[in-house]
């Protein structure tokens, strides 16, 4: 009995070579051919095309929004709930000392099964064709993208809780600049007047120090800016 239509129909691809699809399903505890090579491919080639994906949809976000919603796209834990909405467990080759320990439940493992379909499938046909597999699997997810809070940058968090309470931004200045060109330490003082707050931060940049200033005020803003 060939249980491979059915993850072609869960997938919506259909494989050429089955052998690709038997390596991409075979946990390492199965042999010396098994996932972790198609793995390897998939995650990089994931990891694009989520790039591409939200860079062209959410010109809003800035370089470091960007990682953040990206990373929290690819984690572990996404890709294992991915693959168990998908069943994709039941399809998985593990030796059987694995398997008794419920290795075909484990999160890395179905998150690494997840990565190695989409190498797979890269190899079997072409990028586009991987492309569409991720944009499927990853569908409801990007359409669901409501950059949260925590996806901003700390500067721009601090200076919206000022705005909502009807306060002026803070001021960044720098107050000290150390080191010689190619390896300078900054030191940034951010200044919240309304409460008296003054924290300095160091940095290798003037842009990074403000971050750092920032984000240790929000760390502690119950006890620096009290509501
Ligand atoms: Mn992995």
């Amino acid at each position: 009995m060939n249980e491979l239509p059915r993850l072609y129909k869960r997938l919506g691809y259909e494989f050429k070579d089955e052998s690709l699809v038997e390596e991409a399903l075979s946990h390492r505890s199965v042999g010396n051919i098994n996932y972790e090579r198609l793995e390897y491919l998939g995650d990089s080639l994931l990891n694009f095309v989520i790039a591409d994906v939200i860079h062209e949809k959410h010109p809003e976000l800035n370089e470091g929004a960007l990682s953040r919603l990206r990373a929290s796209l690819v984690r572990g834990s996404t890709l294992a709930m991915i693959a168990r909405e998908l069943e994709l467990g039941e399809f998985l080759r593990m030796g059987t000392g694995e398997l008794r320990s419920g290795g075909f439940n484990r999160d890395s493992t179905l998150a690494d099964l997840v990565e190695s379909l989409i190498g797979a499938t890269y190899r079997d046909a072409d990028f586009f064709t991987a492309r569409d597999l991720v944009l499927r699997l990853f569908a409801e997810r990007l359409n669901n993208i409501t950059p949260a809070e925590e996806l901003k940058d700390p500067k721009t968090r601090l200076q919206e809780l000022l705005q909502g309470r009807g306060l002026e931004r803070p001021v960044y200045s720098v107050v000290k600049t150390e080191g010689k060109s190619h390896e300078l330490a900054f030191t940034v003082n951010c200044q919240i007047s309304a409460y008296d707050v003054n924290v300095s931060a160091v940095a290798s940049s003037r842009r990074k120090a403000e971050q750092t200033a920032a984000a240790e005020i929000l760390d502690q803003a119950s006890v620096l800016l009290p509501q």
